[in-house]
């Protein structure tokens, strides 16, 4: 049934900036303290006060410009965008209107069968966060609504996409390169469920062929990627329903159930708040000239998509490592800093996704907290490149490391570890294992060649891992080549 219809999304998302102070005045923006510790006349709305632009704010937000390819408005507004509620001191919340500081971006995302998409960017423009109620009981009170205005005047950033998603997995792709673009430019912690990244999606569906786009439905703050889809799979179905039915599907905003995965109607169109915009008297256009782009576009930070390059390119990567590595800043940091101490990539890379990346979640952290840093494990793949250890040693000496924070050829050295290469004493750990297994040598020898892991791993076993697995193997395959008396 859902064949029959064209998926339409459009998406809107709030990204809150990591700006030390807020967006029109110099209190915190530190989250988590004291309730109104971190406000003042500005931020409480209080009659007279007057606001200031923050100068990191709109550079974030002509960075994030850059980034998703907008252009940047050389003059742009600040507007009144009037409701009330009891979060929102003033009456109305500072954004923009007309004149946004940024229009007409894209992101190229990747679709079905690795091919890339664009996806057209409207508009982004920057606004001041509201407050935030607290509903519940306190010591001294019980079923009271309490206000919290430590959050209002935070500075976010209105991401605006044109309706060009058709399912929700180009939304959720979407979604996840916005994500990544802005942690990478430092613009936003990326924090889903602590609200510093949201997200409202436009869903409508329409008959495959017809021009016109159906009538959307908004879905309202959903904290994570798996419940954006989850949101947008529930959505589509339901208006499909909706239309075999005979019915019509409403312009309304709904609002997502995690728990029980369903969504329901918040307000319908009729409903809508008419906001009455108007420009802000209190605030002066901005004008921004070339001279200033240009300066943070030469201070851009490398983005994911030239670091994928470079992976693939220079370092030579898979493609799926180098996506695994620059998925996350943090990791693709510690994997450059690794390089550039060891210039073997493949292991570098190797090692982080696979020994470092599987103790940091059996422990529950992130990579930045990792107790084996890059000097540390580099010293690992030293002694591994120079034979002083195998491969498997290797990984021994990295539990050490990960529990003792010692340095490889301390490890090493103090345990013994140093690899075998001694061809003499190999030889004689190999006389000695095909010595005690006749019955294995001749099963070899009449063919069973597979037999050959049998005997390394004794000898391997014999010398406590510390032979040299290479020599262990050509030694043992010579011995055992040598055919007994009588044999063809
Ligand atoms: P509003 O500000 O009232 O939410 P906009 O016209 O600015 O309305 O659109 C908001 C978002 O909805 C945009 O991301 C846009 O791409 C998307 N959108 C608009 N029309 C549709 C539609 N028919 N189906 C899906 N998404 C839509
Ligand atoms: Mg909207
Ligand atoms: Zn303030």
């Amino acid at each position: 049934m859902r064949d029959k219809y064209e998926v339409v999304i459009g998406l809107e998302v709030h990204v809150q900036m990591t700006t030390r102070t807020k967006i029109f005045c110099g209190c915190s923006t530190t989250f988590g303290n004291e309730p109104n510790s971190q406000t003042c006349p500005v931020c409480l709305g209080l009659p007279g006060a007057l606001p200031v632009l923050n100068k990191q704010v709109v550079e974030n937000a002509i960075m994030t410009g850059l980034a998703t390819n907008c252009k940047i408005a050389p003059r742009s507004l600040f507007a009144r965008k009037n409701y009330f509620y009891p979060d929102l001191p003033k009456g109305y919340q500072i954004s923009q209107f007309e004149l946004p500081i940024c229009e007409q971006g894209w992101l190229d995302i990747e679709v079905e069968g690795g091919k890339q998409k664009r996806i057209g960017i409207t508009r982004i423009h920057m606004e001041e966060d509201a407050g935030k109620l607290l509903h519940g009981d306190t010591p001294e009170s019980s079923g009271n609504s309490f206000v919290d205005l430590n959050r209002a005047c935070t500075p976010l950033l209105e991401v605006v996409s044109e309706p060009d998603m058709r399912s929700s997995d180009e939304a959720i792709a979407y979604l996840k390169k916005l994500h990544q673009i802005v942690i990478y430019l430092g613009v936003c912690d990326g924090n889903l469920e602590e609200g510093s990244f949201r997200c409202d999606a436009n869903v409508s569906i329409r008959p495959r062929g017809q021009k016109e786009l159906g009538t959307r439905a908004e879905l309202k703050n959903i904290n994570s990627f798996r419940f954006i889809k989850q949101a947008i799979e529930y959505e589509i179905d339901r208006q499909a329903e909706l239309l075999e039915d005979g019915g019509k599907v409403i312009q309304e905003t709904r609002l997502f159930d995690s728990n029980t995965g369903v969504s329901r109607s918040m307000r319908g169109k009729e409903e809508a708040h008419d906001y009455r915009y108007f420009p802000d008297p209190d605030l002066v256009p901005l004008v921004i000239d070339e001279t200033w782009i240009e300066a943070i576009r030469t201070e851009l930070p490398e983005l994911p998509e030239s670091k994928y390059r470079r992976y693939t390119e220079t370092f030579g990567l898979q493609a799926y490592d180098a996506s695994v590595l620059i998925a996350e800043k943090a990791v693709a940091e510690y994997f450059e800093a690794c390089v550039a101490l060891f210039d073997d990539a493949k292991s570098c890379a190797n090692w982080i996704m696979g020994e470092l990346s599987r103790r940091l979640n059996d422990n529950g952290l992130t990579i930045a907290h990792s107790p084996v840093t890059p000097e540390m494990l580099v010293g690992i793949l030293q002694r591994v490149a120079d034979n002083t250890i195998s491969g498997n040693i290797a990984k021994k000496v990295f539990e050490t490391m990960w529990q003792s924070g010692q340095e490889a050829d301390i490890i090493i050295e103090e345990q013994g570890l140093k690899q075998v290469t001694d061809s003499g004493a190999i030889e004689k750990i190999v006389d000695a294992v095909i010595a005690a297994n006749p019955e294995q040598v001749a099963d070899y020898r009449a063919g069973k060649e597979k037999l050959i892991g049998f005997f390394v791993g004794k000898v391997m076993q014999q010398s406590k891992g510390k032979a040299n697995p290479g020599m262990v193997n050509e030694l043992m395959k010579k011995k055992l080549a040598f055919p007994l008396y009588g044999e063809k």
